[in-house]
């Protein structure tokens, strides 16, 4: 059975056991290295966006790529989401957890007027929790976040049902199995 976008699909790399054992990492750069790839996943994450919106927000690192590229189009602005500490303003921040401890992201406190329309991407969802914290910062920022983008789901590990439970309309171009 062929589904939409498995010709994108096809363009990811997938490298077993890395960073640890047990972890199929699902690699965008060969995507990336495709104009041709790189063009229509831009075009029809753009075609997925029930706009207008005023900001794209890319998550560090990866989700920075897509958001910049798919603001373009849409007339839209974007929002950086980084590691704590690498924003030279004044910032809020969010904690989230992870395996084993937790992780911190933070943006500009000013980095949009409340009220703003803000489409949160990023490369690929798996927990969500990096997603799901995203978003909590955003809207404690007085954004509204009512959409977000993914190239890659992976569902089996429930990251994207999380986030419609948070009142969020997740897309992604397409999915693998596993984690
Ligand atoms: P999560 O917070 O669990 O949804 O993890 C999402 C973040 O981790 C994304 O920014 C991804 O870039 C990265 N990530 C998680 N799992 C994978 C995977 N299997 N392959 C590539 N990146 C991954």
């Amino acid at each position: 059975m062929t589904h939409a976008n498995d010709d994108l699909k096809a363009l990811i790399r997938t490298i077993p056991d890395f960073p640890k054992p047990g972890i199929m990492f699902r690699d965008i750069t060969t995507l990336l290295l495709d104009a041709q790839g790189l063009a229509e996943t831009i075009r029809r994450m753009a075609a997925a966006v029930d706009g207008p919106v005023d900001l794209v927000a890319g998550i560090e690192a990866r989700g920075f790529l897509f958001a910049a590229a798919l603001a373009v189009p849409l007339n839209a602005g974007v929002l950086l989401i980084r590691k704590d500490g690498k924003l030279p303003g004044v910032t809020i921040a969010e904690d989230y957890a992870l395996e084993y401890g937790t992780d911190r992201i933070a943006m500009h406190e000013d980095a949009l007027v409340p009220g703003q329309r803000v489409l949160l991407v990023d490369d690929l969802i798996a927990t969500g929790g990096t997603a799901r914290a995203a978003i909590r910062l955003l809207r404690k920022a007085g954004g509204v976040v009512d959409q977000v983008q993914f190239v890659i789901d992976l569902p089996d590990l429930g990251g994207a049902a999380a986030l419609e439970g948070d009142g969020v309309k997740v897309t992604s171009l397409f999915a693998f199995e596993g984690r």
